[in-house]
């Protein structure tokens, strides 16, 4: 995530792994530099989800686990629709239509060698619909990690092939640990429709052209809190941040039809885009947009 949205969440939820402000795209046809404005931290996702818990409970909140809940709110009662990617509590709610998913497959390895910054892996052998990463996550680890719709080949497969990429760039690794998890892939939904509100992946709060949702995520829970402590507008609150992911649904969209997200990089890299400043990281898919218009434009 961004410094900016770091700056969101509670000091003592953000433990940082690594900072950078470049990341190197690799393509078929070449590589590109992106260069940032402000920083992008890779944070410890396990201790913020445990941190949040703590806080939340040290409030008078009562956590349960290893239940679903099915909620069946009686008058005066409001329910958040915080599920995640299924989206069966929103959906049931109307607030969600159809979506689909891309399957993401993680690793944390330990290796000798690796990047000094995140690299981007736009290569279609790795990813045809999304791409894979290879992110530095202090004391000679690394997040190595792919998502792609499973409906074009199999994600371990491709996950296999991206270690296998690691070894020949950097060399041998051994894997800590992995894990994965859906993205879904829709437009932003309609975050209210009384008596439920919606946050995060439930309502497709996510930037589509990164799959990241902690941007929008770390926003939108204060005002969702505003709004149910003082029965505050949730839906005029968030409109600004549902503005900003809706253009990066647009984006998505965009970057599908000129073949992908290796296909579109490819294109760019032939053009001789070598490097792309971008003012803020979470603002990436304007600063692309700016870049396709200006470079894909006929001449
Ligand atoms: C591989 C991968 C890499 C990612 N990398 C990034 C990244 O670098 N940056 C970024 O910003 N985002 C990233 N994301 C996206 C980010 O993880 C999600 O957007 C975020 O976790 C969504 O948070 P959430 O609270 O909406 O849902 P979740 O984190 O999915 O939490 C929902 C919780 O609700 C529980 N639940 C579901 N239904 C019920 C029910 N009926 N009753 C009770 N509990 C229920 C689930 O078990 C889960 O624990 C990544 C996602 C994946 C899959």
């Amino acid at each position: 995530m961004s410094e900016s949205t770091a700056s969101l969440l509670p000091k003592e939820a953000v433990r940082a792994l690594s900072k950078y402000r470049e990341m190197t795209v690799l393509t078929p046809a070449g590589e590109i530099e992106l260069v940032f404005g402000e920083a992008a931290v890779t944070i410890d996702r396990v201790w913020l989800e445990e941190v949040l818990a703590e806080v939340a409970a040290s409030e008078g909140v009562e956590i349960v686990t290893g239940t679903r809940a099915f909620p069946n709110p009686r008058e005066g009662e409001c329910v958040v629709a915080a599920e995640g990617a299924r989206a069966e509590i929103a959906s049931g709610a109307g607030l969600c239509g159809r979506r689909t998913y891309l399957v993401g497959a993680q690793y944390i390895i330990r290796s000798g060698d690796g990047p000094d910054h995140p690299v981007v892996v736009a290569l279609p052998r790795i990813s045809k619909e999304f791409f894979g990463w290879v992110v530095p996550a202090g004391d000679r680890e690394y997040v190595l990690g792919l998502a792609d719709d499973p409906r074009v080949g199999s994600v371990t497969a491709k996950a296999l092939g991206l270690r296998n990429l690691f070894t020949s760039l950097w060399g041998e690794h051994e894997v800590v640990e992995r894990f994965g998890g859906l993205i879904p892939v829709c437009r932003p939904c309609t975050p209210a429709r009384e008596p439920y509100l919606g946050i995060g992946d439930s309502v497709c709060m996510v930037k589509q052209l990164s799959g990241g949702g902690l941007f929008a995520i770390a926003r939108a829970a204060p005002l969702l809190a505003r709004s149910v402590a003082e029965g505050a507008d949730y839906s005029a609150l968030i409109a600004p941040i549902m503005r900003t992911l809706h253009r990066s649904w647009v984006l998505t969209k965009v970057v599908k039809a000129l073949g992908g997200y290796w296909s579109t990089a490819s294109l760019l890299a032939r053009a001789g885009l070598r490097r792309l400043s971008f003012g803020r990281y979470d603002l990436i898919h304007e600063g692309v947009m700016k870049t396709l218009t200006r470079n894909l434009r006929p001449r």
